[in-house]
C-alpha cells in the first residue's frame, strides 16, 4: 500500500464502522472504526519472493484492535465473505498462537473449504498490521 492509499483511507476513517464480529444482536453502527487492519493478500512465488496481489483492508474498532494485539483471542476471518469469529485461546481445543487465522471459504459462504492461512511477517513480528493509531506501537515492538 502506498502513501496516497493510506492517506485516503485515513481520511475516511471517521465514517467507517468495525467490520468484525461483535456477536448476535449488535449493530455495526455502534462500533465506530478507530483503525484499519491491512493484510496483503498474495501468494508465495518461491522461497524468497512473495507476490502481493491486493490489500485486504478491514475497518476495526478500538476494542477489536486491542484484542488483536493481546494474546487472549484469535480471530478467524473468512477472506471470501468477510465473516469473522473470535476464539478464546484458553477455551479452544486447538492451540492457537496466531492473532488472526484466515479462512479461504467458511460454512457461511460455501462448504468448499479452501484452507487456513496465517501471516508471519517478520516486520510486524506476527502481529496484525494497523495503519493509524497502532502503527507506531507495532514498529516499536520489532
Ligand atoms: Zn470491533
Ligand atoms: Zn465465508
Amino acid at each position: 500500500m502506498d502513501e496516497i492509499d493510506r492517506l485516503q483511507l485515513l481520511a475516511q476513517l471517521a465514517e467507517e464502522h468495525c467490520e468484525l464480529n461483535h456477536g448476535p444482536q449488535t449493530r455495526p453502527e455502534d462500533y465506530p472504526a478507530s483503525d484499519y487492519l491491512v493484510i496483503p493478500i498474495g501468494y508465495k512465488k518461491n522461497d524468497i519472493e512473495e507476490v502481493s496481489v491486493r490489500d485486504l483492508v478491514i475497518p476495526v474498532c478500538i476494542e477489536c484492535a486491542q484484542a488483536l494485539l493481546e494474546d487472549e483471542w484469535t480471530l478467524l476471518y473468512c477472506i471470501d465473505c468477510g465473516n469473522s469469529r473470535w476464539v478464546c485461546r484458553e477455551m479452544a481445543r486447538n492451540h492457537y498462537r496466531h492473532h488472526i487465522l484466515w479462512l479461504k471459504g467458511c460454512p457461511d459462504c460455501s462448504y468448499e473449504f479452501g484452507g487456513l492461512y496465517f501471516n508471519e511477517t517478520p516486520k510486524v513480528a506476527g502481529h496484525p498490521e494497523f495503519i493509524a493509531n497502532y502503527q507506531h506501537l507495532l514498529s516499536c515492538m520489532c
